[in-house]
């Protein structure tokens, strides 16, 4: 399995960036104080990375979710990382079991492979920690 490794200040300077142009250009339209706003989340597994970034949240006062992969691997610390990200209003949703190419993976076993391999397992593995995900972003997508 192949990770990008990204350092914190990448993630500090990418959040910053999203930040600092969602308060620049994204004002409510008129007359409809609160409409609008700006998704922000992040996959895989830089869970020790994400918690650091929690100054910078509590600073914009601002929620992300967070796609966790391959969830057989969480220890005890990153588990209770992500309790706390979930704590402070953070979503923590499933992104895989397998970090598997999702149109590689339907091509060889069809949707039931695909929920075989790569969604059953995991969310097994996401429940026994403590965490119940209503949110799925899959890897490895095609456009
Ligand atoms: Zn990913």
């Amino acid at each position: 399995m192949k990770y990008i490794k990204t350092s914190s200040r990448g993630f500090l300077l990418l959040l910053a960036t999203v930040i600092a142009g969602t308060l620049c250009s994204c004002g409510s339209p008129a007359g409809k104080p609160g409409a609008g706003g700006i998704a922000i989340s992040f996959d895989d597994h830089f869970i020790k990375e994400w918690y650091e970034l929690r100054p910078l949240f509590r600073k914009y006062n601002a929620k992300a979710t967070f796609f966790v992969t391959c969830p057989d691997s969480l220890n005890a610390e990153e588990v209770a990382m992500l309790k706390q990200l979930e704590k402070e209003g953070h979503e923590i949703g499933f992104h895989g079991t397998v970090h598997a190419k999702s149109t590689e993976l339907m091509a060889v076993g069809g949707p039931k492979g695909y929920m075989e391999t790569e969604l059953e397992p995991g969310l097994h593995h996401m429940n026994a920690a403590g965490f119940k995900p209503t949110s799925y972003a899959h890897p490895g997508g095609e456009p």
